[in-house]
């Protein structure tokens, strides 16, 4: 697998080298072993790949929406014949079940059967001028080249939801992938290439030094766009970056999504949506449940269920069978949720599984629920991006409110209640871009994604991804 999958730098349709030969180790965080090497990116490959996405934007933005439809879609048929294939990568490089990265895949290729289908329903309107003399008509234009900034815990589906919008709108691209996982984008590009992609709409940049090799971009006035995946803090300084020839500005950042289980909650369903909204892709997800906010009347028992099921999880190399959870990515990654949990700990929490590091070999934390959780834990502000679950209750619903929207994130919440009143009370009042109703998962290729205050602004997906990469452009009429 890993000898069949490109390791240089996507520039203008060909694959290369750095330009001054270097190259990174990519490891895979189960074993803590090298799997390879990629080209190191520096600031005069991203300069050729910008230099390669400018020179092909004229004609891509000339080209048949059909065309560029097409494309996706070829695109998406090969993703779906070569989902083991890319699962398999994935996996390897970044840690999470077999079955989990499957299902990335298949998420990932929906946004370009998505974006196929959004391709050729780029319209504009006409209207008449209110005072009655006159006409309005308004066009829908691509942005121009877009810089693309994608994190390693979706390492192909962050990926899509950007390139597959942008190649609908008819905008060329610079991607800079996840050091960790540079492998599924690389792989990705191949596809692309593969399925007829014009040289030049898409150039790939691998780096380990990333502020170094985005910065000079941002200087130069060609680049129109920069869309970013990742944490608030690096989101905020690429604001600032982009401020320079105020770019088009896309931020889907960190979250802290409180799971709101109210006394009259289906108590069943909502412990196995816990499961997905903690557990899926190892809790290391912008959209994994954060903190459980559960009615003083079900707490212990929700509690102890959670732990029944998490304790009961099999831990291992996410290509062994049956495994669940998977490695962290790094040692860093765990360190930081080791110290969230003993941080919660040394200020009175319970321990009702999990709690430690697994093995001696990869970067492994067991699956953790706690409760008796103080109100100065530090696990209930930050992003966890972990397998840890802490439960805390509440009394009122007026608490409940007041918890989830106590936190400077607003990406997304979920909510247990079968209380009609109580759901459309709850949801206007909470301070997030989606929200899961009864429902554990809520990312959906047909629907926007996306977050409210810190957690970002711009939504990826949906009729809402396309409006990302284009302008609108009016035209006033005397008729
Ligand atoms: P990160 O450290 O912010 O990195 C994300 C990407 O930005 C990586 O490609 C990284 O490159 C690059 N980067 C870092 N510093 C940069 C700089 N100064 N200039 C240009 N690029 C820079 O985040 P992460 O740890 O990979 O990902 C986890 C975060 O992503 C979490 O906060 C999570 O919530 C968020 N996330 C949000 C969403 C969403 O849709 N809202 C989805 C997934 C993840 P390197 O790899 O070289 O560091």
């Amino acid at each position: 697998m890993l000898d069949g999958t490109p390791r240089g730098l996507f520039i203008g349709g060909q694959w290369r080298d750095s330009s001054n030969n270097a190259s990174f180790t990519v490891e895979d965080p189960a074993t803590e072993q090298a799997l390879c090497e990629v080209a190191d990116g520096t600031p005069d490959d991203a300069r050729s790949a910008l230099d390669a996405a400018a020179a092909a934007q004229a004609e891509w933005a000339a080209t048949a929406p059909r065309e560029r439809g097409e494309i996706l879609r070829r695109a998406y048929e090969r993703l779906a014949e070569r989902e083991d294939d890319l699962a398999l990568l994935m996996t390897l490089e970044m840690g999470k079940p077999l079955s989990e990265s499957k299902g990335e895949v298949s998420y990932a290729a929906e946004f370009f059967r998505w974006f196929a289908e959004e391709a050729v329903r780029i319209d504009g309107r006409w209207s008449r001028n209110p005072a009655g003399a006159g006409r309005l008509l308004t066009m829908r234009q691509p942005v121009g080249p877009c810089l693309l900034i994608t994190p390693w815990n979706f390492p192909i589906a962050m990926g899509t939801r950007k390139i597959g919008p942008a190649i609908a709108a008819g905008c060329t691209m610079v991607v800079k992938p996840a050091q960790q996982t540079p492998l599924s984008m690389l792989l990705l590009a191949d596809i692309l290439r593969e399925v007829g992609l014009p040289d030049g709409v898409l150039n790939v940049v691998p780096t380990t030094k990333a502020s170094d090799v985005t910065g000079p971009l941002f200087d130069d006035d060609r680049l129109r766009k920069v869309s970013f995946t990742g944490s608030t803090p690096v989101g905020k300084t690429l604001m600032e970056q982009a401020s320079k020839h105020l770019l088009r500005v896309s931020m889907e950042l960190g979250g802290n999504a409180p799971y709101l289980v109210f006394g009259d909650a289906d108590l069943d369903a909502a412990v196995e949506q816990a499961v997905i909204a903690k557990m899926r892709n190892i809790g290391e997800s912008c959209v994994a449940a954060n903190r459980f906010h559960v009615h003083e009347s079900v707490a212990d028992e929700f509690a102890h269920r959670l732990a029944e099921k998490l304790g009961a999880m099999k831990i291992g190399r996410g290509t062994e069978d049956g495994v669940e959870v998977g490695p962290l990515i790094d040692d860093k990654q765990r360190g930081k949720v080791a110290e969230l949990v003993d941080d919660a700990v040394g200020k009175g929490a319970k321990v009702l599984t999990g709690g430690e590091k697994v093995g001696d070999r990869g970067y492994f934390y067991a699956p953790t629920v706690l409760s008796g959780i103080s109100d100065d834990a530090a696990l209930l502000r930050e992003e966890i991006f972990g397998p840890v679950a802490p439960v805390k209750t509440f009394s009122t619903d007026d608490e409940a409110i007041a918890a989830a929207n106590d936190s400077e994130f607003g990406l997304v919440a979920y909510v247990f209640t079968r209380d009609l009143n109580r759901v459309l009370r709850v949801s206007e009042s909470l301070e997030v871009g989606m929200l899961g109703l009864n429902k554990g998962l809520v990312s959906n290729p047909a629907a926007p994604f996306g977050g409210v205050k810190e957690s970002g602004f711009g939504r990826e997906g949906g009729h809402e991804g396309i409006d990302e990469y284009l302008s609108v452009k009016y035209i006033a009429i005397d008729l």
